[in-house]
This record gives C-alpha cells, sequence and structure tokens, in this order.
C-alpha cells in the first residue's frame, strides 16, 4: 500500500508515531493509500525544524522569494494536469473542477510574487528637526496552516505562498482525507529553490492539529474548516498566544426576485448548489424565491437537474463526481430522510443514483426540496452536499431579515435586474461576500476572501491585503541623522514639535 508521509526539512519520513489512516478513491470506494498522522513528537519536530529555517529565511532578500514564487508557479502551471487528475483521484470532483481549483490556487502564488511591492512601508521625512518615520513590516515566525478536504491544492495555496513570501517558515497540516497533493508541491517547492525546512507537511488527525496550536514555538495559525473546530482552533490558538485566523462553515442563501431573468438565475443555482458535489465552502444551499419567481424558478432548477451527468471525475462528460467518503455520504442521506420526515416537498431524489461500475462509490445524486420551512435541518445545518432547499417568501425584505438572522456569513447572492434592490441587498446584508448575479462570489487573489458571523473567527481574512497584514507586525522606527543639535535632557513626552 502507498504511504504519504510528513515532509520535513526537505525530507521526506514517516516520523516516529505508527498510526496511520486510509485514503480512499471516492468514486471507486476503494482505498489507494495510508497516511502517516503525526504523533506530538512528530510536530515537536516539525516545529524545531521551522524554528531553525525562519532564522535564515527571515533575512532572505526579496528578490529571492519573489523568484522562489515565480519559479513554483512555472512548475504547477506546467503540471496543472497533473495536479488536477491528482485531486480528482483523492477528492472525487471532475477534473476541469479541479483544474479550476489549481487556477484561483496558482492566483495567489501570482499575488505573493508581487510581495516586494506588499511590504513597502510608509515614510516620513522631517517628522521633527532631522528627525524621520518609517514603517517596516516583518515576518512572524513559524505559522501552522490547517486545511479541509474540500479544496486540497487552493486552500493550502492561500496560506503558504503568502506566509512564506513575507518571510515566514510554516507547516501545513492538510486534510488526512486527500493528503496527497501537499506533498507534491511540497517537492515542486523544493525544486523551485526554497531552502529545506521553510515549507513542511505534517499530517494527521487532533492529536497532530492540538499539538500545533499549543506548541511554544509556532507564532500564528490559519485555519480553514468547519465551524465548530474552527472555534476550537480560535479559542486554543489564541489562549496559546498565537495569532489566529479560523474560517468555519457556511449556509449560503440565494435570492431570486421576480424580476430576475429566471434562465440566468436557474443556472446559477444548478451550478452553484451542485458543483463540486455541493462540497463547497461557498456553495449555495438555501434558495430563497420571492413571490412568482418561486414556480418559474424551481421548474427552471428541476429540468436542468435531469440533465445533469453525475460519475466518476475523470470520466468525459461527468459534471459531478461522488462525495468523499462513505460517511459523509451517509450523513447528508440522513439529511434528506429528515427532510421528507418534517414536511419538505421531495422534488428530485438523489439517493436512488447507481452509477454503472463503480456501485462501491460514495455517489449522491443533485436532490432538491422545495417549500422548506426555516426550522428544517435541512434549512439550518451545513449539509456539505448536492442539496438545494428552497424557501418560499412573499417579500424581499423577508429574505434579507431571514439570511440576517443566520448565524453563518459566508457567502450569499441576489438575481434580480432592479439596481436598487441590489444596491440595498449589498449594503445591508449581514455577509462578508456578495454576489449580485453573481452565484459564488469569491474575490480575485488582491481582495481578502472572508465571511462573517461563525463563518469566521479572528480579525483578518485570508489572502490578498489581510493576508499580507495576518502573516505580518509591523515596526515604526523613528530616527534622528542630522546636524549634531544636543538640546539637553527633557523629561517632558515627545511632541516632536
Ligand atoms: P473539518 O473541520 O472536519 O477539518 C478541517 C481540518 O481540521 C482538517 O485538517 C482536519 O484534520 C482538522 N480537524 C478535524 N477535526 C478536528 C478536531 N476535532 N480537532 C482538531 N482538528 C480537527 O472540515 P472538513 O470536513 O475537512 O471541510 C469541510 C468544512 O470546511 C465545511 O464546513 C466547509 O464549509 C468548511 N470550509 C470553509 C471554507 C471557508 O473559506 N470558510 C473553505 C473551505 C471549507
Amino acid at each position: 500500500m502507498r504511504q504519504i508521509q510528513h515532509w520535513i526539512g526537505g525530507v521526506s519520513t514517516s516520523g516516529v508515531s505508527s498510526r496511520v489512516g486510509p485514503v480512499f478513491n471516492p468514486a471507486t470506494g476503494v482505498q489507494t493509500a495510508e497516511v502517516v498522522l503525526a504523533s506530538v513528537s512528530d510536530v515537536d519536530h516539525a516545529v524545531v525544524t521551522a524554528l531553525e529555517a525562519f532564522e535564515t529565511w527571515r533575512r532572505a532578500p526579496i528578490a529571492q522569494r519573489q523568484s522562489v514564487m515565480f519559479s513554483f508557479r512555472e512548475l504547477v502551471n506546467a503540471r496543472r494536469r497533473e495536479v488536477a487528475e491528482l485531486l480528482t483521484a483523492e477528492h472525487g470532483k471532475t477534473v476541469d473542477d479541479a483544474l479550476g481549483e489549481v487556477q484561483r490556487g496558482l492566483e495567489v502564488v501570482e499575488f505573493a510574487c508581487n510581495i516586494g511591492h506588499l511590504l513597502k512601508g510608509d515614510y516620513s521625512e522631517q517628522v521633527s528637526t532631522g528627525v524621520d518615520t518609517y514603517t517596516l513590516r516583518q515576518p512572524l515566525g513559524v505559522v501552522v496552516g490547517i486545511t479541509p478536504f474540500n479544496f486540497p491544492a487552493m486552500v493550502p495555496l492561500w496560506m503558504y505562498p503568502l506566509a512564506i513570501a513575507t518571510g515566514n517558515t510554516l507547516i501545513l497540516k492538510p486534510s488526512e482525507k486527500d493528503p496527497s497533493v501537499s506533498q507534491l508541491f511540497a517537492e515542486m517547492l523544493s525544486e523551485a529553490g526554497l531552502p529545506d525546512g521553510v515549507f513542511n507537511v505534517v499530517h494527521g488527525d487532533r492529536e497532530a492539529v492540538d499539538a500545533l496550536i499549543t506548541h511554544p514555538g509556532v507564532a500564528a495559525v490559519s485555519f480553514v474548516g468547519s465551524t465548530p473546530i474552527a472555534r476550537h482552533i480560535y479559542e486554543t490558538g489564541t489562549r496559546n498566544g498565537k495569532r489566529v485566523q479560523a474560517l468555519g462553515g457556511a449556509k449560503n442563501h440565494m435570492i431570486a426576485l421576480p424580476d430576475a431573468d429566471i434562465d440566468l438565475a436557474a443556472d446559477a443555482a444548478v451550478s452553484a448548489g451542485f458543483g463540486s458535489a455541493g462540497e463547497r465552502c461557498m456553495a449555495i444551499s438555501a434558495m430563497l424565491t420571492v413571490g412568482d419567481a418561486g414556480d418559474r424558478i424551481i421548474e427552471g432548477i428541476r429540468s436542468r437537474m435531469d440533465k445533469l451527468t453525475v460519475g466518476p471525475g475523470d470520466r468525459p462528460g461527468v459534471e459531478m463526481g461522488p462525495l468523499i467518503t462513505r460517511d459523509h455520504l451517509e450523513r447528508v442521506t440522513g439529511y434528506i430522510a429528515a427532510g421528507v420526515d418534517q414536511g419538505a416537498v421531495l422534488v428530485a431524489d438523489g439517493r436512488d443514483l447507481v452509477v454503472d461500475g463503480h456501485e462501491n462509490g460514495f455517489f449522491l445524486g443533485p436532490t432538491l426540496f422545495d417549500r422548506v420551512g426555516t426550522d428544517m435541518s435541512i434549512y439550518t445545518d451545513e449539509i456539505f452536499g448536492p442539496v438545494l432547499s428552497s424557501v418560499r417568501m412573499e417579500h424581499f425584505d423577508e429574505a434579507i431579515a431571514l439570511i440576517n438572522a443566520n448565524p453563518y456569513g459566508n457567502g450569499t447572492a441576489i438575481f434580480t435586474n432592479d439596481g436598487g434592490a441590489a444596491r440595498k441587498f449589498a449594503s445591508e446584508i449581514q455577509v462578508g461576500m456578495v454576489g449580485v448575479n453573481v452565484p459564488i462570489p469569491v474575490p480575485l487573489s488582491y481582495y481578502s476572501f472572508g465571511g462573517w458571523k461563525d463563518s469566521i473567527f479572528g480579525s483578518h481574512a485570508i489572502y490578498g491585503p489581510e493576508g499580507v497584514h495576518f502573516y505580518t507586525r509591523q515596526k515604526v522606527v523613528i530616527s534622528r541623522w542630522s546636524d549634531p543639535i544636543h538640546r539637553g535632557v527633557d523629561l517632558g513626552f515627545p511632541t516632536h514639535g
């Protein structure tokens, strides 16, 4: 059985722990590899290695850090299809979807290539006689990245290009469900000229995570995953003196107003509801239809769902792959059963789907509920599967109030041709990322990504300008180089007057 190992100090190692976890191909249900699961001493070895590397890397010229990012970008770009196929084999998403994931991750590498500009400080000359003031942005030290299964390439890329380019060293703890791509990227970073110990990968579960977020040698933690774990990471990390950004789960709503382009809205609901089998933190899972938009959009969605092709992600023409594990498949089908029991109208049921030749794969077809009540678990919970719930509303204001009352606030979208309604929505909605006739509003790398409320803990969004701020701290230098004026002792507070 192939073994996926840690990458510490530029070396592949199984560490000292004897624990391993299974890695499956979700399309076949067959275990394809085992991943080593780190112990506390494996984590300590990684932190000590990253601390040693930090002493040199923090002094590395910006030109060297940029050069590594440019080379890494070229290497990933040249092998993007191989990367995408690896993602499909462990995550299950289609190869096209995986290529999109690689592309969106590379955008952050491209942003990090620009680190020279991003680290520029301020300078004020002659704030007092012979006195100048300037600012520096300096790295924090050893940074940890802990990432979810659903974007095994892109979400880590939200973290390490900027963490490294700003002069930190990093330990990545990727999801144990689809860990191979992190190994491949570690090798590519090394090939790109990154010194050993600057980027490290430690595989594992709760034991590794808790050791990382409490280790005295770790300065900061970037986390992306579900809300309960994000809250745990934030509370434990900050209690242990770390800077923490922890992005959590989501329940993203889309509103369709009666004046919307119904074809555009139905296309968007199907794409954003069922893309990547609904395993996206920006997936649309609640459709709020206002007034007579309801019947028209439900019909538009249903007719499009009939034409979706579900199957193994590496088969040409397939649009939706399997779920990540059998446990997750059972969890999602449990929600569908609960929706039926609680009285929602099941318009399309994905549970009967059988994919020929892949009977043991973790497949579930796209599922649509109408007339969902806001107290039903299919509405209240993040399902993270291909299940779309439609809630009928009389008025636009009711829809806004419902979204604002939701504990999550990651993404949302409105479909309308009324500019005033769209403007009111963008202004009043309590959500971090807002789409106007755009179903999945994921910002480009020169903006930052982050939700509100229980979708994020900590004050920094991820990547973009906020990413640079998260991975650095500012220093202000006030210096006097001037004619040798000696004013003598003055115990008054300096006013620069
Ligand atoms: P998860 O929270 O189960 O796991 C995320 C990471 O935490 C993994 O590396 C995992 O090993 C680790 N982990 C799991 N349980 C732990 C525990 N008890 N203690 C310490 N560490 C633990 O999330 P997942 O199932 O891998 O990913 C899906 C979730 O991630 C969804 O909720 C989704 O919305 C969320 N997500 C959010 C964003 C965002 O940007 N807000 C992006 C992608 C995914």
